[in-house]
């Protein structure tokens, strides 16, 4: 095995090499390493995986018959519990569409709803921005895929025409909140484009606004009042819904060739009835939640008018706030910087972004009081020479 070792090496030399650290979740703060820093990198957008009250509750009330801690099986064996069921048909009244189904993960769901639904025929045009999960989906399936230049609408519209009429089927692929930029996808000019080109399928990953935006909570798409034209809506459990799993909301004929074909959804056991009926719970009480996503709006204006006034400025309006550094090195001495004042916030490096934009990735979360955004952009503001002008900063200290 000495081929990896110098592929470990290569990994460390450009301070991209990682490790698992071994933290423990406390509410919103992190213990690592004897310190407790405030949790700035997890996805809990809402704070309701700190929430103890919330899911003692959740305790309380969950039948026995419910709360198995196995599915024992695939969903097409013997492990379709009914709360599945109840699950789906929950998520699909909200959004008020034909079906949903659920997966294990996010990266089930988008490594597996391509390469099911798309054929050799059929041409990808995706965000050249959009997650890993996706990526892979694209790479397993059998359709063409080209990634058009981010959020550049007028690309997609040249590659739509050059390549449209040599496929029977385009699907556009773009997340409405990106993960590790926080800026958002135009998702109204995407459903107009579509209204143009009648043999478009929109999919739309909602991964980082599924609980935080919308009246109800249902993502920008519901912002935005598009949801009944994105044809595969995918949203996260694992994040803002405090949970674990994924799901689609889509036409009942998309739902039953998912369970028909889709890999990732077929040959694996089903998560345990127990995480699907804390899921449900959540998700009954997601439209209700419109102070906590009140409460995180306005923390990020106010964080981002902070930045601003430093200088720093991004593409992001959102609660995920990428502070941009440059080189892997500088990134994570500026994370540990922060880190020892007691925010924990993490290095983003290659491959998850592209070389030479690594970067801090802020993840506000709604339980956060005001003084600890205080304290927050008071830190970020004493790091601001470091943030733009990484190097010399690190040659002059
Ligand atoms: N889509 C996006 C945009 C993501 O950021 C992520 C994970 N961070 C996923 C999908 C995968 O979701 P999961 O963690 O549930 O596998």
């Amino acid at each position: 095995m000495d081929f990896l070792q110098s592929q470990l090496e290569a990994l460390k030399a450009t301070g991209n090499y990682r490790t698992l650290a071994h933290a423990e979740q406390e509410g919103r703060y992190l213990l690592k390493e004897g310190r407790r820093m405030l949790n700035l990198s997890s996805n809990d957008y809402l704070g309701l995986a700190a929430d103890h009250a919330l899911y003692a509750d959740f305790l309380r009330q969950v039948s026995p018959r419910w709360s198995l801690p196995s599915s024992s099986s695939s969903r097409l064996l013997t492990g379709n519990h009914p709360v599945f069921d109840e699950l789906e048909a929950t998520l699909a009244r909200l959004y008020g569409a034909e079906a949903a189904l659920t997966f294990n993960s996010g990266y089930d769901a988008n490594t597996g709803i391509l390469p099911a639904l798309a054929g050799k025929d059929d041409l990808i045009l995706a965000d050249k921005l959009v997650h890993a999960s996706l990526i892979d989906g694209m790479r397993l399936g059998q359709a063409h895929w080209i990634r058009y230049r981010h959020n550049d609408l007028s690309h997609l519209e040249r590659l739509l025409k050059q390549e449209g009429e040599a496929h029977q089927r385009i699907f556009i692929v773009t997340e409405s909140i990106f993960s590790m930029d926080g800026d958002e996808a135009p998702l109204r000019e995407l459903v107009e484009l579509k209204r143009r080109y009648p043999h478009i399928i929109l999919y739309v990953d909602e991964a980082h606004a599924f609980g935080l935006r919308g009246s109800k909570g249902l993502g920008c798409a519901e912002e935005a009042g598009v949801t009944s034209d994105i044809d595969l809506l995918v949203g996260t459990l694992g994040k803002a819904a405090a949970s674990a799993g994924a799901f689609v909301v889509c036409r009942q004929s998309v739902r039953d060739s998912l369970v028909n074909r889709m890999r990732p959804f077929i040959f694996t056991t089903a998560l345990p009835p127990l995480v699907a009926a804390w899921s449900l719970y959540v998700i009954r009480r997601l439209p209700e939640m419109k102070d906590k996503r009140r409460r995180l709006a306005c923390m990020t204006r106010y964080v981002h008018e902070a930045l601003q006034a430093q200088g720093i400025s991004t593409a992001s309006h959102s609660h995920i706030v990428p502070i941009p550094v440059g080189r892997s090195g500088d990134t994570i001495r500026l994370a540990e910087q922060v880190q020892r004042r007691g925010f924990y916030l993490l290095p983003v490096r290659p491959p998850t972004v592209p070389e030479g934009t690594s970067r801090l990735r802020l993840s506000l979360r709604a339980d956060l009081t005001d003084e600890e955004v205080k304290n927050l952009t008071h830190e970020l503001a004493a790091s601001t020479p470091f943030i733009l002008h990484p190097k010399q900063h690190h040659t002059d200290s």
